[in-house]
């Protein structure tokens, strides 16, 4: 019986025939040089530090100001427009008030405030991916239509890739024919395995060959991806559930991580909707795709606020490099990296 309806396999990623609506991966050994990844943050949360430090100077035109209630609104106004939330960009004006009340200050007096207080608000510890003590690490994508599960997958892929591990990818995306396509291209490219199933067919039985062939090879990790859904579509949550359910009985422990990807353009309407979403399927964590696209970056806040759930990783661009362990030190330095030479 042939078990794989696709099977492939490279070693060697590569980049000659990358099509051109999808830039060829890069050396992803640079990715890992604190160098190159805080390049990568500045690089991708430009759109946002470019508004809110623009922003800040304005508010700075006068050599020094009075933290009075005008200033401190003003702050506030500001700090909105990032979408991080009114309380939160509350917090940080209260912190700002305890700080300054009365004085005249300088920009960097603010700045330091500022960037505290985000820290505070965002406290939590890297969490790269968890990988099982022994065996294949399992790792279930989910989230809606068109939030970058697909893209962040080449993402995760790639780093684990270039670290030498062994990569299956299973293309549980079966509504689509373009998605297994998609995600075919990636794993040629990337030097990963890839698994699939009909268009159409049952992305349950995708996810156990996936599994099954992760564990024959010896692979390091198996990343499942699923087709775009809403909590409120009540037969795809089942079948979310099936897929689970079905890898768990070749692996007890897996899956052994669900990445929920959210869309950092989506604003927070969408990041809320994604709340029931998250409890239903059980995620263990968040990959916030598209934060290059955004000037509101400022989100993150709010998804920390409501999920129960570490940021894992940031993603930052389209191609399989960009892709970042969410750090928030690096992410508020990022944020304010702009006006540093630039203050008065
Ligand atoms: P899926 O439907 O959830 O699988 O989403 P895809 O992975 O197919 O991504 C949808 C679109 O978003 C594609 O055009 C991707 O290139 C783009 N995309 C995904 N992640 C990022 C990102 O981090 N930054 C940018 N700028 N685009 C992204
Ligand atoms: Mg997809």
């Amino acid at each position: 019986m042939a078990l794989f309806d696709r099977f492939k396999k490279t070693q060697t990623p590569r980049t000659e025939d990358s099509p051109a609506e999808q830039p060829a991966a890069t050396d992803s050994q640079t990715s890992s040089a604190p160098q190159g990844m805080i390049a990568r943050f500045r690089q991708g949360l430009k759109k946002t530090s470019d508004l809110l430090n623009t922003d800040l100077r304005d508010l700075f035109k006068r050599e020094g100001r009075l933290v009075d209630d005008e200033f401190l609104d003003e702050l506030f106004g500001i700090l909105v427009k990032t979408d991080m939330g009114a309380g939160p960009a509350n917090e940080i004006r209260d912190r700002v008030q305890a700080d300054n009340r009365g004085r005249v200050v300088e920009m960097g007096d603010v700045l330091a405030s500022v960037q505290a207080s985000l820290r505070e608000l965002m406290a939590q510890q890297e969490e790269p991916i968890t990988m099982a003590a022994e065996g294949p690490t399992v790792v279930m994508v989910v989230g809606v239509n068109g939030s970058g599960k697909t893209t962040s997958i080449a993402k995760l892929a790639q780093m684990f890739v270039a670290r030498g591990q062994r990569v299956v990818l299973g293309a549980g995306d079966t509504f689509r024919a373009a998605a297994v396509e998609q995600l075919t291209i990636w794993a040629d490219r990337i030097g990963a395995e890839i698994v699939t199933g009909n268009a159409g067919g049952d992305p349950a039985s995708v996810a156990h060959r996936a599994v099954a062939h992760a564990i024959e090879i010896k692979a390091d990790i198996c990343i499942l991806d699923t087709a775009g859904r809403l909590q409120t579509q009540t037969n795809l949550m089942q079948q979310l559930e099936k897929i689970r359910r079905v890898m768990g009985k070749l692996i007890p422990d897996a899956p052994h991580e669900v990445l929920l990807v959210l869309d950092a353009t989506a604003g927070q309407n969408g990041i809320s909707q994604a709340k029931g979403f998250s409890d239903a399927a059980g995620c263990t964590g968040i990959v916030l795709a598209k934060l290059d696209g955004t000037a509101k970056g400022g989100v993150v806040i709010p998804i920390r606020r409501k999920f129960e759930l570490p940021v894992k990783y940031i993603g930052l661009g389209e191609t399989a490099d960009d892709l970042a362990l969410f750090d928030v030190d690096r992410f508020v330095e990022a944020l304010f990296d702009a006006p540093q030479g630039q203050q008065q």
